[in-house]
């Protein structure tokens, strides 16, 4: 049986229950180090199949999650292996440090369709039956892929694209070499190469180290603030960033810009995205205001909309009333501490979104702000996106298996093995960090079309 993989199985939403599913030889293994019950008695490993027991997951000392966990032994399972369900209560957070947890005691995060892999492996279903289940989720999965990437920081794609042209470089280069040896010299290429692995592997420790902090994903409720100049945009900004809460970064983004702060607002964290940089442009300032504001308003979580009420509404108002009818958005009427010329009922009007009087020079109304928020975000009108985390995991493990095929290769070197034995973990780690930003391509028929599903199926 092969080892033990885990995943979140169900959509992760604040709606609270989700399924945490691991498949493998030690599935009950794993659990009963996790797994606690009432009396702290029974042992998962002991239980009869199919069969389903009340408690908790604990890692260590720490309880994570009251549970119910489901035994169900191959091959009348799923994957037709050992399978362990364990049903959270806790939420998107306690499902998440409920996977991470099985991590933790041996599991190892699923690929994208292993299960539904194994199962077909297993000779559980057959590939046309597999075929159908691709239909039905792939355009979800397309489009989680095309998210997380689009999650990673820019600086992190850069690296991951230096990193991997240095390797096709040498791999292109050992490859010719081979090919024609009568032109291409390759006595001594190995001393060459290992002098720059050390460099490389470096880069892949640091990478390694940042997805540990959390540090290589945009993480957070995408938070845009828009409005026209002078709203009052980065008062409001400086403002939520300024008071004592924590600011877990602070780095310019992809577009220079273009800012970006994360701060954490009663344990919520929201990526602010500040687009207050344009008003330096300023003759045609309002309207590259108003396009710009467009184009990160489109992919944000949720918009906050900072209104200057000392003057009338304009058309740029109107053109950004346009764009928030169908978004997730605040209103925030700004510098209440003046003569006010815009009131919340013209806004509630034109706009079915919550409006909050604030004065961002008063420093009032920010409590009533962070209110809304708080409860838009505990009521599941706001989320951010689920496959961050999950993404960050299978991020890791890409590193690792990136490090370890460099390791490889400096090894194969100093034993002094053909250019072409070390050529292949050079394209390991090539297809490795490739996984990473969406550019790697399954090695046969069944891994490409297996990995065409969502983790957990
Ligand atoms: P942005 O262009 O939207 O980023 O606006 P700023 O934050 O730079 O603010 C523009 C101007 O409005 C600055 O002079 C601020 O001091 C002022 N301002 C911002 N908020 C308030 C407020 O609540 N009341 C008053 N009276 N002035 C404000």
């Amino acid at each position: 049986m092969a080892d033990t993989i885990a995943a979140i199985a169900t959509a992760m939403s604040t709606s609270g229950i989700g399924i945490v599913r691991l498949s493998g030889e030690d599935a009950r293994e794993i659990v009963s180090k996790v797994y606690r019950s009432r009396s702290g008695k029974k042992d998962i490993r002991e239980v009869r199949s199919h069969t389903i027991h009340y408690g908790f997951i604990c890692d260590g000392e720490e309880t994570i999650d009251e549970v119910l966990v489901m035994v169900m032994d191959g091959p009348s399972s799923y994957t037709a292996e050992n399978t362990v369900e364990i049903d959270c209560h806790g939420g998107v957070l306690a499902m998440k440090r409920v996977l991470e947890t099985v991590i933790k005691y041996g599991a190892r995060p699923a690929e994208p369709g292993e299960f539904t892999k194994r199962a077909f492996l297993n000779g559980r279903i057959d590939l046309s039956q597999a075929e159908a289940v691709i239909d039905v989720i792939s355009a979800k999965s397309e489009y989680a892929l095309k998210s997380s990437v689009s999650q990673l920081k820019g600086a992190v794609l850069k690296i991951i694209k230096e990193i991997r042209e240095k390797i096709i470089y040498h791999i292109a280069y050992i490859e010719s070499a081979l090919d024609d040896p009568e032109h291409i010299a390759i006595d001594g290429y190995g001393e060459e190469l290992m002098k720059e692995l050390q460099p490389l592997k470096k880069q892949v420790e640091k990478l390694l180290q940042s997805s540990d902090e959390g540090k290589m994903m945009k993480e957070g409720i995408k938070t845009v603030i828009v409005g026209k100049p002078n709203a009052g945009k980065s008062s409001l900004l400086n403002l939520l960033v300024g008071e004592e809460r924590a600011i877990v970064t602070d780095i310019a983004g992809t577009t220079r810009d273009i800012l970006e702060e994360t701060i954490i607002l009663h344990g919520i964290s929201l990526c602010m995205i500040d687009t207050a940089g344009i008003r330096d442009t300023k003759d045609v300032v309002e309207q590259i205001g108003v396009g710009r504001a467009k184009k990160y308003a489109k992919d944000a979580d949720l918009i906050l909309y900072v209104v200057d009420s000392s003057i009338p509404l304009d058309e740029n108002d109107d053109e950004i009333i346009g764009m928030l009818q169908d978004k997730k958005a605040i209103v925030l009427l700004n510098k209440t501490d003046l003569s006010m010329k815009v009131s919340e009922k013209e806004l509630k009007k034109r706009l079915n979104q919550p409006v909050v009087e604030i004065s961002a020079k008063e420093e009032k109304g920010i409590d009533v702000l962070e209110q809304v928020i708080k409860d838009m975000f505990f009521q599941g009108e706001i989320s951010f996106n689920d496959e961050v985390y999950i993404t960050n995991v299978r991020h890791r493990t890409a590193l690792f298996e990136t490090m370890e095929s460099l390791t490889m290769v400096e090894q194969s070197i100093s034993m002094g093995m053909p250019e072409d034995f070390y050529s292949i973990d050079l394209m390991n780690a090539y297809e490795a960090l490739g996984s990473i930003i969406g550019e790697s391509v399954g090695e046969d028929l069944v891994n490409e079309i297996f990995s065409k599903f969502c983790t957990g199926k």
